[in-house]
């Protein structure tokens, strides 16, 4: 039998990535990731999964993010126990996001009439049978495989899987990032035959990645805030974007020559996923591993305020003045944040500050569309505040750098895998790598499968 790679989950869609590798006597999966859209996606994450979870061996986690983790206690449940295994960073935030998504899931099912899809001893059995593994360490796999973390630069711990055989590999990208100030440079895929590569922004340039302009953009932002006397909302995902935000501000405010707005991080999760941060120093960049091994608290400074109940995040609202609220989760599918855009949409002196990607569905995305009214909670709000994106602070590589992505590996690289984008963005790139690299690309849907040599 030929080794054979499936799409079980995440291809044609960003989330909801689930990859099968099958040799003669392995099976491996790479993420087991929830499907984000609206309402869930009606129904689809209850489904079962296209192959027996009981005869898995290992399931790879490329990274922490619910499209790539949110259905692994679900995997347990039916039937997996084999090993998980990510980077140390992944696993000890793990736990907790899985905590928050069995909350969002548990509202989901009751309006949706499915049952749990999983509890909290489901996410218990699924963090026993984790560990976590370092950058850059070759361990073997059965059935003649071994395996590789390298550096994805997506968010703190973010890898990108090798699995190799007889001189052959394949690598799984998980998402790609490479402009954070926070973290190391990402790696590479040279060498690799084969690569399964996400596209979230395969079809678009990102305008302003460089780390002065999107500075330069927020700093704006806040200025204008104070003087219209509104409120700056920012929406933001709790693991990689509110840290990369608290740095960003104490930089802003350290400089200095604006006015100190206070700044309120509403977001619990993010609160605690912080904190899981600096306890591991060994994954950021070598300027803020030394910053934090000399005791900086690199994601804090004097006008933060971190806002402790639900009442004090109700109390926000009625207070008057300039602020910038940070508040999860990160595309308004619910959290804190659906409470303050309640007030915020209808005050033309605020602005909701987009910083992240907004699945196809979501409130975030039908804002940056132009909707003139949203729904919150079965309350129709109309929308006058100003509605702006700062994409700079994305954490995936844009278009053209996904291309030079491949482009480092083409010695060697035989077929591309293209998946975790929109249909538009996966064919955008698909036909970029065939016409300007003259690689073999597709765009497989859920349900392919294909031969590998490996
Ligand atoms: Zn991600």
């Amino acid at each position: 039998m030929p080794t054979t790679i499936t799409f079980c989950g995440g291809a044609g869609s960003v989330t909801g990535a689930n990859f099968l590798l099958k040799t003669d006597r392995a099976a491996i999966l790479v993420d087991c990731g929830l499907q984000q859209g609206g309402e869930l996606t009606e129904g689809i994450n209850w489904k079962p999964f296209p192959y027996d979870p009981s005869i898995i061996d290992v399931l790879f986690v490329t990274h922490s993010h619910i499209d790539h983790i949110g259905r692994i206690p679900k995997l347990v449940r039916d039937g997996f126990r084999g090993r998980i295994i990510s980077t140390e960073a992944t696993r000890a935030v793990a736990g907790a996001l899985l905590e928050d998504s069995a909350m969002l899931l548990e509202i989901v099912a009751k309006r949706t009439e499915h049952p749990i899809l999983y509890d909290a001893h489901d996410i218990e059995a699924a963090m026993k049978l984790w560990e976590g593994v370092p950058y850059h360490t070759p361990q073997s796999l059965p059935d003649g495989l071994s395996f590789e973390f390298i550096d994805a630069g997506h968010i703190l711990g973010s890898a990108m899987v090798k699995i190799s055989r007889g001189g052959r590999t394949i690598v799984f990208t998980g998402d790609l990032g490479g402009s954070s100030v926070l973290l190391p440079p990402r790696d590479s895929a040279v060498g690799a035959q084969y690569v399964v590569m996400e596209s979230v922004y395969g079809d678009r340039t990102h305008p302003y990645e460089d780390p002065n302009t999107r500075r330069d953009n927020l700093r704006r932002a806040i200025v204008e805030t104070a003087h219209r006397g509104g409120v700056l909302l920012i929406p933001a995902f709790a693991t990689e974007r509110t840290q990369d935000l608290l740095f960003e501000l104490r930089t802003i405010y350290a400089d200095g020559g604006i006015p100190e707005v206070p700044v309120y991080l509403d977001a619990p999760l993010a609160e605690k996923l912080t904190a899981s941060f600096l306890a591991h120093p060994q994954y950021f960049n070598d300027e803020m591993h030394a910053r934090i091994t000399m005791g900086e608290n690199i994601f804090s400074f004097p006008q933060l305020h971190v806002v402790a109940d639900t009442e004090a995040s109700h109390a926000l609202d009625q207070v008057r003045g300039p602020k910038v609220i940070i508040a999860g989760s990160g595309m308004a599918q619910g959290g804190r944040v659906l409470q303050h855009e309640k007030t915020v949409l209808q005050d033309p002196h605020s602005t909701l500050l987009i910083v992240g990607y907004q699945v196809a569905g979501s409130l975030g995305r039908r804002l940056i569309d132009g909707a003139k009214q949203v729904t919150i909670m079965g309350e129709k709000i109309p929308v006058h505040c100003r509605v702006e994106q700062n994409l700079g602070y994305s954490a995936h590589l844009d278009g053209p750098h996904l291309l030079e992505f491949i482009e480092e590996a083409k010695e060697t690289v035989e077929e591309v895998f293209v998946v975790m984008g929109e249909p538009v963005s996966a064919g955008f790139l698909v036909q970029r790598m065939r016409d300007h690299l003259g690689i073999n690309a597709r765009a497989p849907e859920n349900g392919n499968s294909f031969p590998i040599e490996l």
